[in-house]
């Protein structure tokens, strides 16, 4: 038995996703930015909701979250340290836990810079991973909240998952990220490749999602900040890697 993953535009450049899981129907919304977005999306598939799992506190991850739990009885889970921030979590996730969706079961990973509590959803067997605002394709979330050397720790333990995992974040943002990644590393053959290959899939009006990890191991320079290459495009040889990823960070925050 395996899941199903359903892709969906929501808001202005948010993603919404449905996970359904064949083995008992159980089907979770990833985050809840838009309640129309979600509905429209189960019925086109036929899918009943059950759960809601939410990856940080920002609105336009939560807005639908209480009218979809009224509408639909779900079970809700979300980070426990933004639980103070999210009404109406039935159950809190923190790194090192896992929640089932039926026969599914899913590794919570803490990635903290994005928000401080942010929570990533791994489906280890499918290799599907859930990302938010921590991991997007060729890029990072801003860092509103967080710190560097956390957030470089994050994305590394993100990094160690195998190549063939399917990354799905909550935004549109691979032609912008990619736009910024080849300034700083113009020679990245994997990078411009994938950087080809988002410019004809956005002319197509395609989604750039789901990512493959291994790609973005190659491509995405906040997943290589410990490379050589891009420590010295910065003057920031030998420097520790969370170093690096910062002046990335700032990098792209001023691009
Ligand atoms: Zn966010
Ligand atoms: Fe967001």
């Amino acid at each position: 038995m395996a899941l199903i993953v359903d892709v969906f535009e929501a808001r202005s450049d948010n993603y919404g996703y449905l996970a359904h899981d064949t083995a008992t129907g159980r089907t979770v919304a990833i985050d809840a930015p838009e309640a129309g977005a979600i509905r429209t999306a189960l019925l086109h598939r036929g899918w009943t909701l059950t759960d809601i799992f939410i990856t940080h506190h920002h609105l336009d991850h939560v807005e639908a979250l209480a009218e979809l739990k009224a509408e639909f009885v779900t079970r809700v889970a979300g980070p426990r340290a933004e639980s103070d921030k999210i009404d109406g979590l039935d159950i809190l996730l923190e790194a090192g836990d896992t929640i089932a969706l039926g026969e599914t079961i899913f590794d919570i990973y803490a990635a903290p810079g994005h928000t401080l509590g942010h929570i990533v959803f791994s489906d280890k067997v499918g290799g599907h991973l859930f990302t938010g605002d921590a991991l997007f394709s060729l890029g990072v979330g801003r860092m509103f909240e967080g710190t560097p050397g956390p957030m470089w720790e994050g994305v590394k333990a993100l990094r160690a998952l195998p190549d063939a995992t399917l990354i799905y974040c909550g935004h549109e943002y691979t032609a912008s990220n990619a736009a910024f990644a080849l300034s700083i590393d113009p020679d990245n053959a994997a990078l411009r490749q994938r950087a080809a290959e988002v410019t004809e899939l956005r002319k197509a009006g395609r989604f750039t999602i789901p990512a493959l990890l291994g790609t973005e191991k190659q491509a995405n320079p906040f997943l290589r900040a410990d490379d050589p290459g891009l420590a010295s495009h910065y003057g920031l040889q030998g420097a520790a890697p969370a170093e690096v990823f910062a002046a990335i960070r700032k990098g792209k925050d001023n691009f």
